[in-house]
C-alpha cells in the first residue's frame, strides 16, 4: 500500500543476475555463430568464458547448448533488452508482449528462466561470481530478509508484517510464466505476505485462459504510490468499509484500484478491523473529554474544538511515522480522515457527555 523505498538495496542485490542472464545470452550468442558440430558445441558450452564459467553448472551448459541450436536467439536476447530497460514503461502499457517469439522457444526461455530463479541463484558459483554472497545458502531468504529490515509491511495489503521472513514469499510481480525474462530482474521481485502473493497467483491462473493477466493493471510497489490513489470509506455507524478510487471513473488509475482491492481482497480484509476503528473513535473522544476536564480544572477557558483536532492530528502523526513499519496504517489514516469530516457531529456528542 505504501510505496516501497530504500530501492537501491534491492538494486543493488539482484542487479548482478541481470549481467549473469545477458553474459548467458551473449555466450550462446557466439556459439550460435560459430555454427559448431555438435560434440564441438557441447564442449565449448562446458567452458564458458570468465564469471559465467565460474557460475554456470551443467544444467546451465545444457541451456547454453538449446539456446545457440535456437533459430530465435536474436529475437530473445532482443525481449531480454526491452524487458529490462523499458520495465517501468511496460508495467503501465503492457500491450506488446516483451518476448516475440513461437510457443516451442517461449517454453525454453521458461524452463531455463525457473532454472535460473529455483535453483541457479542459490549455487554457490552463482552467489559467490555473481551476488558477491558468500557459500551455500538461501538467497531468496536473505533478500526476503533485507527487504523486511527496510520495508516491514506488506507493500500489497499493509496488513501483514513481512519482517518475519516465515511470512514471506517473492512475488514476481510479472509472472515468470509469462514474463521469463524477468524471472531474477531485481524490479520484478517485490517481497510480499503468504495471502498476498496467493492472492497474485490466483489471478495469474484465472488470467491463462485468456489475455487477463496483460490487462491486469495494478499498482507497482516500486514505483507506485498506492495509498495516494486509495481511499478507504465508511458509513457513518462505521459498520460498513469500502474502497474507493481518488482518480475519475474509467481512468487508468480507477482501474488499477480496483483491481489492487480485488486480487488483495482489501476490503474484505480491512472489513475486520471495522471494531478497532469504532474502539479508537471511542478513545480520541475520551481523551479529549480528560483533556477537557483538565485544562477547565485547572482554571483554564478549554475550546473542545480545538483539543479535539489536536488528537485527531496527533494520532495522524502517529500513524505516518509508522508506516511501512507497522501495519493498517493506511486504514487508520484514512478513518482519522473521516473523522475530521464529521468532526461537528463527534464535537456535539462530546459536549452532550461533558454537560
Ligand atoms: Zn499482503
Amino acid at each position: 500500500m505504501w510505496q516501497v523505498i530504500s530501492l537501491p538495496a534491492f538494486q543493488e542485490f539482484w542487479r548482478p543476475a541481470d549481467l549473469f542472464v545477458a553474459d548467458f545470452l551473449s555466450y550462446a550468442s557466439d556459439l550460435h555463430k560459430q555454427n559448431l558440430p555438435d560434440a564441438a558445441l557441447q564442449a565449448a558450452a562446458a567452458r564458458p568464458p570468465g564469471k559465467l564459467g565460474q557460475a554456470a553448472t551443467p544444467t546451465v551448459q545444457d541451456y547454453l547448448v538449446q539456446f545457440a541450436r535456437c533459430s530465435e536467439l536474436r529475437a530473445i536476447r532482443a525481449g531480454f533488452r526491452r524487458a529490462i530497460y523499458s520495465y517501468r514503461t511496460y508495467i503501465s502499457y503492457p500491450e506488446q508482449p516483451l518476448l516475440n517469439v513461437t510457443p516451442v522457444t517461449h517454453a525454453l526461455v521458461h524452463e531455463a528462466a525457473k532454472y535460473f530463479y529455483g535453483k541457479l541463484t542459490e549455487t554457490k558459483g552463482f552467489r559467490e561470481t555473481y551476488l558477491g554472497l558468500k557459500g551455500v545458502g538461501e538467497t531468496g531468504r536473505e533478500y526476503r530478509k533485507r527487504f523486511g529490515e527496510l520495508h516491514r509491511t506488506c507493500p500489497y495489503c499493509d496488513q501483514e508484517f513481512v519482517a518475519k521472513v516465515s511470512n514471506t514469499q517473492i512475488d514476481h510481480f510479472l509472472p515468470k510464466s509469462q514474463h521469463p525474462l524477468l524471472a531474477i530482474h531485481w524490479a520484478n521481485l517485490v517481497v510480499a505476505c503468504v495471502s498476498c502473493n496467493a492472492g497474485v497467483k490466483l489471478t495469474t491462473h484465472l488470467g491463462h485462459s485468456g489475455t487477463a493477466v496483460e490487462n491486469l493493471p495494478i499498482f507497482h510497489p516500486f514505483y507506485d504510490q498506492p495509498a495516494d490513489h486509495i481511499r478507504c470509506c465508511f458509513n457513518q455507524s462505521v459498520t460498513r468499509f469500502w474502497i474507493r478510487s481518488t482518480a475519475g471513473p474509467g481512468s487508468l488509475t480507477a482501474t488499477k484500484v480496483h483491481n489492487w482491492s480485488r486480487v488483495f481482497g482489501i476490503e474484505k480484509q480491512y472489513e475486520a478491523h471495522l471494531p478497532t476503528l469504532r474502539l479508537l473513535a471511542r478513545t480520541l473522544r475520551d481523551q479529549t473529554k480528560q483533556a477537557y476536564r483538565r485544562v477547565r480544572a485547572s482554571g483554564g477557558t478549554p475550546d473542545l474544538e480545538s483539543i479535539y483536532g489536536e488528537m485527531l492530528h496527533l494520532e495522524e502523526r502517529k500513524q505516518i511515522e509508522q508506516r511501512r513499519f507497522e501495519t493498517g496504517t493506511k486504514l487508520t489514516l484514512d478513518f482519522i480522515a473521516f473523522l475530521r469530516e464529521r468532526k461537528h457531529q463527534d464535537l456535539d456528542f462530546i459536549r452532550s457527555d461533558l454537560m
